[in-house]
Formats: C-alpha cells, structure tokens, sequence
C-alpha cells in the first residue's frame, strides 16, 4: 500500500467516515457514485470494485461487462455538504479491465493518454475554466413553458440581499472545503445567470474539479431551494452557458507559449497550437457541444463562437488570447470560447489539447488574427477572410466528426463509436418532434 492509501485509511478512521463515495464519468459526462462501507476501502485499493460496466452509458459491451473501479487516493475528500453527523467522503476512480490494464472507454484515461502524448513531447497543461450556469427558482416551468431565473440582473451586478450572491457565497466556500479554489465569481449577462472561475491546475485535476463543482452547485441550490441548470441554452433571448477555457502548455517551469518579442507575446508553439485547435474544431465540437440544445447557444448570440477564428482580446472569436498582463511577467496563454457548460470535461479537454498538440507536431502554420467582430460581417466577407463555420447542428457535428481520424485516434475507437451512437440516438429523437415554434408557425398558416 502507498503512502497516499494509507492516509486514506488513517483519515477514514479519525474522522470516523461512516461512507466512502467511489465516482467515475460516463461517456456523456454523468456523474457516477457507489457508496463503499469504510472496511471495504482497503480490500478495494488492491483489488478494485468490480461493476457491471455494460450498464454504464458507453463504457462496454454486454459481453465484456466485468469491469474495475480503481480509486486514485489523491482525490480522497470529506464531502462538506453532507453533513458533519455521518462524514461521506470522495475519491475519483480510474476504470480498468478485469486484468488491471486502462479501460479504453473510460473518459478519465482518454484525457490521461493525452496528457501522456503532452509529456513525452515535453510538456504538461494547464487548464483555468471559466463555467456559467443559471440559477433558477425550481426545475418547473412557468404556465408559458418558460424556466423561471431567480433574479433580473445582469453582467457583474451587485444586487443588494440577492439570491444569487448568497449562493457564490455559499458554493465558494463549499469548493475550497474540498480543496477547489475559485479564482472570481459573479453574475453573468442573462437573469439568474452566473459564472464561476476556477483556479489554474493540470487538465485531469481541472476536469475532476469540474465534475465536483456541478455535484456543489446542484447540492448547494437544493439547500436553498433552488435550481441550477448547466443546460447550455435554456432560454433563447438570453445568452447561453459556456464553459470557456485558457489552455496553457509548460516546459518545466517555463511557459511554452510565451516569448517576450512576438506579437501579442504568442511563441511558435503556441501559434501551432491555435492552428491546431482551429483545424480541427469543426470535427470535434460533437464533443465539447454534445446536445442538440448545444447548437442553440453557439447560433444564438449572446457571444457565443459561431464561427472559426483566433484574434486578441476579440470575444467574437473561437479562440482569444487574452490581454498581456506585463505585471504578470512571461505569462501566455490561450482561452478557447467554444466548449459549454454540459460537455464531458474529460472528453472536452481530450479532444482540444490533442488538436493542440497535433498543430505542434505537424508544425500547423496560423492564418492572421481576426480584429473584426466576426458575427456582423457577411457571409461573403467571412469567404474573403477564410473564416469558417461551427457546424449548425448537432447532426452536423456528428457528419463531421465521423469523417474525423483525429477525434477517432484522440478518442479510441471505443469512445468514438459509443459516443457518435450515443448522438446519433438524441438526434434521432429530436428531429421527429413536432415543437411549439412549427405549431406557433405553421398551423394557422397553411
Ligand atoms: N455566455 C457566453 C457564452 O455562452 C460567454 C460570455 C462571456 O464572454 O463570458 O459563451
Ligand atoms: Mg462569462
Ligand atoms: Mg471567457
């Protein structure tokens, strides 16, 4: 047993944990918990949980179901929102073959072969996530239909008494008690809307942190009986929730996208990963927008990327590179716009570092920045730029992805194929449903 397992034990017993929380992510990034009995831990650190993997959304055929949970004891918390009577703790679970190897399915290695392809080319990232979602007063709709927001305010608002401030409040200080620490918190454009910014860590740590912080908000919500939604459009006037994320690659200690001369302080590297990433993002964005409401936010305003472009400090662009902060002495990194708040993070970050570092490894060339607000020009004069778009839909963005090698090499055959079927399925569903807009429209009209 390892130091860390050991801890694990010791504090089980001093904290006198009554329940140990085993999570893992499915393919669409839900959230997935087992609860072990405290005497259980110790056998399961050396032999893993065995589960029916074939009932888990993508994870393994009904032939090869018998599958492993593997707690990685560096993720060990005490859950503060359940309660100090009868502790409940956490750790995140790696998912392996009856014979110990790496599940190709689970979400957790695919981003971990990623990182693993980073560290042999040198590098290792650095993820800072900016997530918005919007708090609501109940998962019911009002007599229209309509979800209802907790308040009316808008972009930075403070609001005196307000639910919402409360609320960051309250959920900020739930995070940093299971070790997550926000960098900034406050309201966002849409009613009811918020946005909550996490502080820089390594991608798997990010996106570990990213699935804990969605169990908070939801936990902290129902403890002041209320809604939170990371849906990424749920209303069509208002803006949508994205989940933007600043990416950055070290060598060591040193940043690899920054050089003191270049323009906008953007080194070679980091050039080729912007190229990167563009290239490729029409093909992988079935990923990082996995929901036919997806493609509601990325066309419907509200700054939202519509559209395949790079520029500094312009928020029309799939990928900004944020103002240079000279007191922040050698710091680059890149922020991409295009992610929302329902992905995979796992899967998200999977697909946008690998197109990264495929930029790096082909040595990808970067078009010229966009200064121009990409949304007001024409469609003309976004061919004369060479400026493309997202896919429109989610049937779009599965066409596209199918054709990919990248995605499929990214994400392991596996993954490729439960996700696109997993997709596929949604949009089967969705487009033989009658909505109230056809009806609104067509009904009295023809
Ligand atoms: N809510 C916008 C989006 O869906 C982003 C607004 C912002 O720039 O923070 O991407
Ligand atoms: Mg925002
Ligand atoms: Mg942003």
């Amino acid at each position: 047993m390892d130091r860390q397992q050991e801890f694990v034990l010791r504090t089980i017993e001093e904290r006198d944990v009554r329940f140990v929380r085993l999570w893992f992510t499915d393919v669409v990034g839900a959230l997935k918990s087992v609860a072990l009995a405290p005497a259980e831990v110790e056998g399961v650190f050396s032999e893993g949980l065995g589960f029916d993997g074939s009932s888990i959304e993508g994870l393994s055929r009904v032939f090869e179901s018998d599958m492993l949970l593997k707690p990685d004891p560096s993720s060990f918390q005490i859950l503060p929102w359940r309660g100090e009577d009868e502790p409940t703790s956490r750790m995140f679970c790696d998912i392996l073959t009856p014979d110990q190897e790496p599940a190709a399915a689970d979400p957790r290695s695919v981003l971990r072969r990623q990182l693993d392809t980073a560290a042999e080319m040198g590098f290792t990232c650095y993820t800072h996530p900016e997530i918005e979602f919007y708090l609501l007063d109940s998962d019911e709709v009002d007599a229209d239909g309509y979800p209802v927001p907790v308040d009316r305010a808008g972009y930075f608002d403070h609001v005196t008494g307000s639910v919402s401030q409360d609320f960051r409040r309250h959920v900020v200080s739930m995070l940093e008690a299971v070790g997550i620490s926000v960098e900034f918190s406050h309201h966002e454009a849409g009613p009811g809307q918020n946005e909550i910014d996490l502080r820089y860590a390594d991608a798997l740590t990010t996106a570990d942190n990213i699935m804990t912080f969605r169990t908070v908000i939801k936990e902290v919500a129902v403890m002041q009986g209320k809604y939170a939604t990371f849906m990424p459009k749920p209303f069509a006037e208002h803006p949508g929730s994205g989940m933007h994320t600043h990416f950055g690659l070290f060598e060591g200690d040193t940043n690899a996208f920054f050089a003191p001369n270049a323009e906008f302080n953007l080194s070679t590297i980091a050039r080729q990963f912007i190229a990167g990433v563009l290239t490729h993002a029409p093909e992988f964005t079935a990923v990082t927008n996995q929901f036919v409401n997806s493609y509601k936010r990325l066309w419907g305003g509200g700054e939202a990327p519509s559209h395949v472009s790079w520029g500094h400090n312009n928020r029309s662009a799939l990928m900004r590179v944020p103002l240079y902060k000279p007191t922040k002495g050698g710091s680059a990194r890149v922020e991409f716009r295009g992610i929302d708040s329902s992905a995979n993070p796992y899967l998200a970050y999977a697909v946008v570092l690998g197109a990264g570092l495929k930029g790096i490894q082909e040595e990808y060339q970067l078009a010229e920045a966009i200064t121009e607000d990409v949304w007001s020009l024409t469609t003309p004069e976004r061919k004369a730029l060479g400026i493309k778009p997202l896919p429109g839909t989610l049937h779009d963005a599965i066409r596209q992805m199918e054709d990919s090698e990248l995605v499929a090499e990214i994400l392991g055959e596996q993954v490729f194929e439960n996700f696109l079927r997993n997709k596929q399925q949604e949009w089967d569903e969705y487009r033989i449903n009658v909505s109230p807009f056809e009806i609104n429209r067509y009904l009295g009209m023809i």
